[in-house]
């Protein structure tokens, strides 16, 4: 399941997911499926199912979470992304902004987090099918699409102004992502962060490094080959480390 799927990271994930026979049903997530043109064009895939939700609307979570029971049953879910995300301009007139700033806590961490609680006994259901101890993508995972920029260690002061609070919101996704892979390793359940790249997208603007076919289909198939190895950390899409 992949959240934000209508437009850039998450429609590249889902087209190159789509390419691997081995996913039985892939669920795409978005705020509006009516206008999401280029995600409903893949709907020929019968694999695939969309449906509406605003990550920071609780009562939308908590409907998702209904129909993906149903959808997934005994089978639980295996992986969800946290992808859906936002970066919104920080300072207005040269002034922190509090409320673009909280906006960007919410979506960026606080929303990945109360996601997450609310898919997890999906995930432990899908982990508890398979026995042994391996952790494994497709036994149950929880994939965190961060940023560079959310490494306290390599923040070396660029962009410092606009992208304070992008930076603050995508360490505490970290904080969160080191958390949970903590307290769900009991449960089999691998927690793995990823920086894209710097895409090409709405939010990555014009003039960054790649395109959303290059960061999606490095970043799907490493996403694909991910097991305990891989557990609690934070990568690039070429699977290095990346120090939080
Ligand atoms: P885009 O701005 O192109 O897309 C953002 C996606 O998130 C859209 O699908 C948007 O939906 C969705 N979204 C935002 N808020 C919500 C919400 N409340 N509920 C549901 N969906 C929501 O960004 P990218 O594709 O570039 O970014 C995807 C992820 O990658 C983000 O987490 C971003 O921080 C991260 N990232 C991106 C980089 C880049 O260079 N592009 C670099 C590093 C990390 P809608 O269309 O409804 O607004």
């Amino acid at each position: 399941m992949v959240t934000g799927a209508n437009r850039g990271i998450g429609l590249g994930l889902v087209q190159h997911f789509l390419e691997y026979d081995a996913i039985e049903i892939l669920i795409a997530t978005c705020r509006n499926p009516e206008k999401a043109e280029e995600l409903n064009k893949l709907k020929g895939d019968k694999r695939l199912h969309i449906i509406a939700m605003d990550v920071d609307d609780d009562e939308s979570i908590k409907k998702v979470f209904e129909e993906v029971s149903e959808l997934v049953s005994s089978n639980g879910l295996n992986v969800l992304i946290n992808n859906a995300g936002i970066l919104l301009p920080y300072e207005v007139d040269g002034q922190i902004c509090r409320k673009t700033m909280l906006k960007q806590l919410e979506t960026n961490s606080v929303s990945v987090a109360i996601v997450t609680q609310t898919f997890l006994g999906l995930l432990k259901k899908a982990s508890s099918n398979v026995s042994g101890e391996d952790v494994r993508i497709d036994r149950a995972a929880i994939i965190n699409i961060s940023s560079t920029m959310a490494s306290i260690e390599k923040n070396d002061g660029c962009f410092s102004g606009p992208m304070t609070a992008y930076r603050m919101s995508k360490s505490a996704l970290n904080s969160f992502s080191r958390q949970s892979y903590m307290e769900l390793s009991k449960y089999n359940i691998l927690v793995v962060s990823f920086c894209p790249g710097w895409v090409r997208t709405d939010m990555g603007g014009e003039n960054a490094d790649i395109d959303v076919n290059e960061s999606t289909r490095t970043l799907s198939a490493n996403i694909l080959r991910l097991d305990s190895r891989n557990n609690g950390l934070y990568f690039d899409r070429f699977l290095h480390p990346i120090p939080n």
